[in-house]
């Protein structure tokens, strides 16, 4: 296929094998005001709807993506590079938040009370009008499912700014959205670069962005749409820290870590990056090291998103080596037959890292994991404390009062005990603390409510009688 020059379309590369998989349209900042006045216009019946109306659509949306989930999972695959049972637990992951999307009928109900007698206060949880989703390339599909299902259901229309790499599944879902009878332009995707998102988050009608992606942009993207007074949540990146204790039970420890590191290539925001080692760890380390062997680039392992990400994984490794640090497993430049012309890199482990080495404090996003080695529980809990982010981390231990100690005292939102990634499922949230998030509350589960919504109290008399007094 022909590499197209116009600005307006991009070729979608799929890093399974470089090859040139689709075209996307991408849409300018100077457009949008067209799509938000669409958006507007839609607001206008769908805000008019009950939630449980509303939650009827979600209904069908879920049937939908169930019955088409390999269709969905295989873009997934395709756009995205991980392996096609990652793209499918990510189809499924947004299939559960939107399923937690139909239970909000049962949460999200108000409340009333008579404050004094005879007079009542009402609170309604009321729609905020059009709100917008700015995502990452790393999870082209459960991303915008993070908001979308939760944002729409509670009385909003959307628009969704994919990542330009990889807008394929998104653009598929907005079929199935329409073909579960959602009203038209509740929910636009449009993909698009920089521009697009400055144009959402100066655009005075947008209400309300959440973002998910790099922490750098995350703080671009908070600081532009709090200076335009506008509601935000941006969720970062993550450099996230597994704790071993010596007790921990081995193969179990291994095949957590081997999978937490190197699942979706490592380019998950709950992936382990680093292992603090306390102590005699060496049995585990040998294990981890034979988990790994089993996991093969292009077979079980998928692909790196870019040329450029391989290249900037590679450059942290060789950058650790030459600063002293052990490479007992060196997964650089695979053969992956048949797939020569993607990009890929083979799980890798580096001992003996020092905190203040760069693989130990930035993320590096590929399925590397750093072992820093200390001598007590308090260093490895003082290393994890230090890091700028602050999205998971985890301990391995098999005593309990350990567990706990450390779970209360490791800096990040969300924590793992004996769990390589401990995303929290439905109804409980997801989010980070520190340079990991930016905003308040969470992105998913009840957390979010708040954000996609605003509250409206009504305060009723009904007896005239009653005497006046200062409250009422
Ligand atoms: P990214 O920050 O490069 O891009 C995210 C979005 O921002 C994309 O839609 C992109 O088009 C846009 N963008 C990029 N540069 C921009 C700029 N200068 N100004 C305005 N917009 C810009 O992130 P990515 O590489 O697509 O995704 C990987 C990152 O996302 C990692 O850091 C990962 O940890 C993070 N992530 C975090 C979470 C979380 O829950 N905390 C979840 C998934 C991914």
């Amino acid at each position: 296929m022909a590499v197209l020059t116009d600005e307006t379309v991009q070729n979608i590369t799929s890093p399974i094998n470089g090859e040139i998989l689709d075209t996307t349209r991408l849409y300018k900042g100077s457009e949008l005001d067209a799509y938000v006045q669409r958006a507007k216009n839609a607001y206008k019946a769908w805000g008019g709807l009950t939630l449980r109306e509303r939650a009827q659509f979600m209904y069908r949306y879920r049937e939908l993506m169930i019955a088409r989930c390999d269709e969905l999972a295989q873009l997934v695959h395709q756009e995205n590079g991980k392996t096609l049972g990652e793209a499918r637990a990510e189809v499924e992951k947004s299939i559960e938040v939107t399923e937690f999307a139909c239970s909000l009928p049962q949460i999200a109900k108000g409340d009333q009370s008579e404050v004094s007698r005879g007079v009542f206060c009402q609170q309604s949880i009321e729609s905020l009008g059009v709100v917008a989703n700015i995502t990452p390339s790393n999870f082209p599909h459960m991303v915008p499912h993070w908001t979308l299902a939760i944002s729409i259901t509670l009385g909003n229309t959307l628009i969704i700014k994919p990542s330009e790499r990889v807008p394929l599944s998104m653009l598929k879902s907005l079929e199935l959205l329409k073909e579960a009878g959602l009203p038209e332009d509740v929910v636009q995707v449009l993909p698009g670069r920089q521009d697009l998102v400055e144009a959402i988050c100066d655009h005075p009608d947008i209400k309300a962005v959440s973002f998910v992606g790099s922490t750098k942009v995350a703080q671009i993207v908070y600081q532009r749409c709090s200076q335009n007074l506008k509601r935000v949540i941006g969720l970062g990146g993550a450099k996230n820290h597994i704790l071993v204790l010596p007790d921990a039970h081995t193969q179990m420890s291994a095949t957590n870590i081997a999978a937490s590191m190197t699942g979706c290539a490592g380019q998950r925001c709950m992936a382990a990056s680093v292992m603090v080692g306390v102590n005699k760890v060496d049995h585990i380390i040998s294990s981890l090291i034979e988990e790994c062997k089993k996991i093969i680039p292009g077979e079980n392992l998928g692909a790196i998103i870019s040329k450029d990400a391989k290249a900037r994984i590679e450059t942290y490794i060789q950058e650790a080596i030459d600063q002293g640090a052990t490479c007992v497993l060196d997964g650089r430049n695979p053969q992956v037959e048949g797939k020569e012309g993607g990009y890929y890199v083979g799980p890798t482990i580096l001992d003996n890292v020092r905190p203040d080495m760069a693989l130990a404090k930035e993320e590096v996003f590929g399925p590397v994991l750093a072992i820093i080695r200390t001598e007590s529980l308090e260093d490895a809990i003082e290393i994890e404390n230090n890091s700028e982010y602050g999205n998971g981390a985890a301990i391995f231990t098999q005593s309990g009062p350990l567990a706990k100690k450390v779970a209360q005292e490791l800096s990040a939102g969300m924590i793992g005990v004996n769990i390589g990634v401990p995303v929290p499922r439905e109804p409980y949230s997801f989010g980070g603390w520190n340079d990991s998030k930016f905003g308040v509350g969470d992105i998913t589960g009840e957390s979010s409510i708040g954000f996609w919504t605003q509250l409206k109290k009504t305060t009723t008399k009904w007896n005239p009688e009653a005497q006046i007094n200062w409250m009422s």
